[in-house]
């Protein structure tokens, strides 16, 4: 049976417009601390990174942003930054070495 939608889906199946964005290195916050990761402009101080990583993530009250206050270093603190950043509904967590 044939679908009747006008729209191609893409490949996953999802709605573009519900596709994750990516942080953008030119709107990486100044707050953050040098290094692989960062927040940038997009955050919208949901909250959610400062739950799940706060040895990682803190809270501007100027901006009403995240941003990263230390680098994670072990292969352990990697991983749980790179989920704060998987978790991001908005994508405002970037990855320098991210390809
Ligand atoms: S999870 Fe994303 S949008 Fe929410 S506070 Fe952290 S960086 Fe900002």
């Amino acid at each position: 049976m044939e679908s009747d939608r006008s729209e191609p889906l893409l490949p996953s199946g999802l709605n573009p417009q519900l596709q994750p964005t990516m942080a953008t290195l030119s709107d990486r916050l100044p707050l953050n601390i040098a290094g692989r990761f960062f927040v940038d402009s997009s955050c919208i101080d949901c909250d959610q990174c400062r739950v799940e990583a706060p040895e990682f993530f803190a809270r501007d009250g100027d901006s009403g942003t995240s941003y990263v206050m230390k680098q994670p270093v072990t292969p352990e603190e990697i991983a749980a930054v790179e989920s704060a950043a998987a978790n991001c509904a908005t994508g405002s967590i970037g990855d320098e070495n991210a390809g």
